[in-house]
């Protein structure tokens, strides 16, 4: 069983009221759903299977919930099994858009709508609708927090930066790449901002799997040849969570200097502990729940044969045309707002955060 095979290779993410709330009683008469998720290495993908797992069981779906470890032909497979399984409908958060195009052209010819989930899949014409947070504008809250922090604006510079962001076949990492580069793109050609190591661009800035390690060890070396010598480091551009542990563990590790502005995505429980430490600066809040909530109601449209709520028909070509899509809002956290955000709202409990 592959779910049991990866719980043991993959290190357990911290768990949260949601993973351990009992799984409401069954009642399926409406058909077999297929909900493929990436990997359950990241917390909010445990928190994404268990929300969509839990709204499909209520409105009466079957579901079979399938996590891929991070490789794309496990997720491959998986799809396929759903598809030889009977499945109606398949929701996908994708570990490469690109790399669906062949099973999905299998799931459309057996008449299976697709959903993406989170993430764009490209190149397919089985796209049906897409769901997600607005990736652009949580690069552009990453950057504004950076131009804010800094006063770049008024304040006479230069400032240090580096930039990591995400895994390149994951698409919403351009769009929080560009999101965030639209707006800090300008201070660092009026020489306001210095990206020391010089890599900027996506592909040198990108970080495969948004893996911890691989950020970490980018910024071992980037420290090594920049910052070693007490030049100070003013901010780190952090597309997500899991990039932003990272720099944190390499700062930890081998720096020395003032401590930079540092953004992330996501709040993980770590990186909201580190919030309340003092060791990132703010994270983007994407509330699982809502995101859940939108695509179980695609899930409903469809099944009756419907049209389901969007909300942007121009932002996200995945190379076959315009998917509609329904853009949850990204909202800004730090230590100053997590308690209503993340506690008030129901989404942690305090004793997670201690
Ligand atoms: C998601 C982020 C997540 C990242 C790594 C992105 O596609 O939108 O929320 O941090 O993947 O899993």
């Amino acid at each position: 069983d592959t779910k049991e095979a990866e719980a043991t290779v993959e290190q357990t993410a911290e768990t949260t009221p949601e993973a351990t709330a009992e799984e409401p009683a069954a009642s399926t008469e409406k058909g077999l759903v297929g909900v493929s998720m990436p990997t359950k290495d990241l917390q909010r993908w445990n928190q994404d299977g268990d929300n969509m797992q839990k709204l499909l069981t209520e409105a009466g779906y079957e579901v079979d919930l399938q996590y891929a470890s991070n490789d794309i032909a496990t997720q491959v497979s998986q799809i396929e099994n759903m598809i030889a399984n009977g499945c109606k409908l398949l929701v996908i958060a994708s570990i490469d858009g690109d790399s669906l195009g062949t099973v999905l052209t299998q799931a459309k010819d057996a008449g299976i709508s697709v959903i993406a989930y989170d993430r764009l899949i490209m190149n397919s014409d089985a796209v049906t609708y897409y769901a997600t947070f607005d990736n652009y504008m949580v690069g552009t809250k990453q950057g504004e927090y950076i131009r804010d922090a800094l006063d770049l604006d008024n304040a006479a510079g230069p400032f240090n930066i580096e930039i990591f962001t995400g895994d390149p076949g994951d698409n919403n990492a351009k769009f929080f790449y560009g999101g965030a580069m639209d707006v800090l793109n300008p201070y660092i050609e009026a020489g306001k901002l210095v990206v020391k190591s010089g890599q900027k661009d996506f592909e040198a800035v990108a970080t495969a799997n948004w893996s911890t390690e691989n950020a970490q060890n980018r910024m071992d070396a980037i420290i090594a040849s920049n910052y070693g010598d007490g030049t100070n480091l003013d901010a780190v551009l952090c597309s997500n969570d899991s990039t932003a542990l990272g720099v944190t563990n390499a700062l930890a590790a081998s720096y020395t200097g003032k401590y930079p502005v540092i953004t992330g995505q996501d709040c993980d429980i770590a990186n909201v502990k580190n919030m309340i430490a003092g060791k990132q600066s703010m994270s983007i809040f994407k509330d699982t729940r809502e995101l859940a909530k939108q695509t179980v109601q695609m899930v409903d449209a469809i099944m009756k044969g419907g049209e389901a709520p969007v909300n942007d028909t121009e932002s996200y070509d995945n190379g076959t045309g315009i998917i509609p899509t329904y853009l949850c809002e990204p909202v800004f956290a730090d230590a100053t707002n997590y308690k209503e955000l993340l506690i008030d709202s129901g989404y942690y409990k305090e004793a997670d955060l201690q």
